[in-house]
């Protein structure tokens, strides 16, 4: 068996995993790279691994990050299975165009602008090549226990960080027989909507993921979460102006509406318009009502008591690109618009709009990797540039990382703690450089003798 690691190592984008055993070559999970230009240009290098060798790929979650190289991958001949979960294979359904449709139109950008050295720009690859993808998908549902080879087997188990979300457990029969357990990102206990992160006991190699190895969040119903976005709201309200929050449409999304919904109903905030702008978002908020195996008790309790979880009192959802500029005209209200990083979409039509302004605010409630726009926005950039021209913030900017669909460390050493045998070794990913030694140091500590290793880019390894 053989492990190499071709993505999300020392970052937190580009996840991809190759994993040979039982005569067979897959990859887990297809992750494109995102934030910092060094990184950005790995996604049109030649691929690590030639799709046309795999066999299958199997996916954790339907982020971009973990699944938005994919069609790349087909572009450029894999014709293999896609396993996932059958919620990631509904998400992808939406995602993956949305994807490609961003491409395409940041090539036409690139070209109207002048701004590649490449003579048109080409995108990385285009809504075609998404729609391709699609029918590769195979939809598997958590727990069932998928032969890939004689004695080689594989099964999805809940992870609790988006709908659909799971760990991938891998086994293989033989003395010794072997266990590889992925984690794609954990997700957190006691969260809204869907199910907690699945207890696992053992595997004989972790892939484990370390988004918030060195932090802590706030606390999610407290002051670091839900109270927090009521002090935003009620303050920005009473000067009038407008709260928006840059958000993934797919997750975040539906749990910010589900905590203004409960913030309304408990009259900590006034009811005013929720435009949520994104045509993405209005189609997962679909997938998430239709996937009712996803959902945990609380969510199935409001559904049956006859409200709409998902929903506020005035709840907009904007298609159109018309609808999406004449919320401009509005004061008072409440945007959620994609993408949760501003690196591009909708949201940056809102920031160019609702920046320069006093009396609005912004507020961030998700990972914002290094490099992107969200991040110097979060780290207090006095301007920004957006389509080649610098804007003041003078808006207020606010962090709430009580709502991160990440478990931070403690949270992620709770799950670690119902391991009954260390793995013979942990593999930490899918964290920037001070988080991965963080999540290092802390396993350490508290664990005896696991044996914890930081790969590099294209590092292998013998299991
Ligand atoms: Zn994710």
């Amino acid at each position: 068996m053989r492990l190499g690691f071709y993505g999300a190592t020392r970052t937190v984008t580009g996840s991809k995993f190759l994993l040979e055993a039982g005569g067979q070559r897959i990859l887990v999970d297809c992750g494109l790279f995102q934030g910092l230009k060094d990184l950005r240009l790995r996604n049109w290098q030649a691929p690590p691994v030639r799709p046309g060798s795999l066999d299958s790929i199997v996916l954790t979650h339907a982020h971009i990050d973990h699944t938005g190289y994919l069609p790349r991958f087909v572009s450029q001949g894999f014709e293999g299975p896609i396993y996932a979960t059958p919620a990631t294979v509904d998400l992808l359904k939406i995602l993956l165009p949305d994807a490609g449709h961003l491409q395409e139109e940041e090539a036409r950008y690139r070209n109207r602008k002048k701004l590649s050295k490449h003579h048109p720009a080409l995108p990385l690859y285009t809504i075609e090549d998404a729609m391709a993808t699609l029918q590769f998908l195979r939809p598997l549902p958590y727990g069932r226990v998928h032969e890939l080879a004689p004695g080689f087997t594989f099964q999805f188990l809940p992870a609790g960080h988006i709908l659909g979300s799971s760990f991938i457990r891998f086994h293989e029969e033989g003395t010794p027989e072997k266990t590889v357990l992925f984690t794609g990102d954990i997700g957190r206990y006691n969260q809204p909507i869907i199910h907690d992160p699945s207890p696992v006991e053992r595997a004989d190699f972790l892939v484990l993921e370390s988004t918030y190895g060195n932090r802590l969040h706030g606390d999610r119903n407290g002051k670091g979460g839900k109270d927090q976005l009521r002090d935003v709201v009620v303050q920005t309200a009473r000067r009038g102006g407008t709260v928006l929050i840059p958000s993934f449409a797919v997750g975040r999304a539906q749990e910010v509406l589900y905590i203004l919904r409960e913030l309304e109903e408990e009259n900590q905030i006034p009811v005013l318009p929720v435009f949520v702008d994104s045509p993405m978002a209005a189609d997962a908020f679909e997938v998430f009502h239709a996937h009712g195996e996803e959902h945990d008790l609380e969510m199935i309790r409001i559904k049956k008591s006859g409200i709409n979880p998902l929903y506020t009192r005035n709840t907009r959802f904007v298609r159109s690109v018309e609808e999406s500029k004449a919320i401009n005209n509005q004061s008072s209200a409440i945007i959620i618009s994609a993408n949760g990083m501003a690196t591009g979409g909708r949201i940056l039509h809102h920031l160019i709009h609702r920046l320069p302004d006093e009396r609005n605010a912004i507020v961030f409630v998700g990972f914002q990797a290094a490099g992107t726009r969200g991040r110097s926005l979060a780290d207090g950039a006095q301007q920004v540039k957006i389509f080649g021209i610098d804007y003041p913030v003078r808006a207020s900017v606010h962090v709430i990382d009580g709502f991160s669909a990440h478990g931070d460390y403690s949270e992620i050493l709770r799950w670690l703690r119902g391991f009954k045998a260390a793995p013979r070794k942990t593999f930490l990913v899918h964290g920037e450089p001070n988080a991965i030694e963080g999540m290092k140091s802390q396993i350490v500590k508290h664990f005896e003798g696991w044996q914890v290793e930081i790969p590099e880019y294209e590092q292998l390894y013998e299991l």
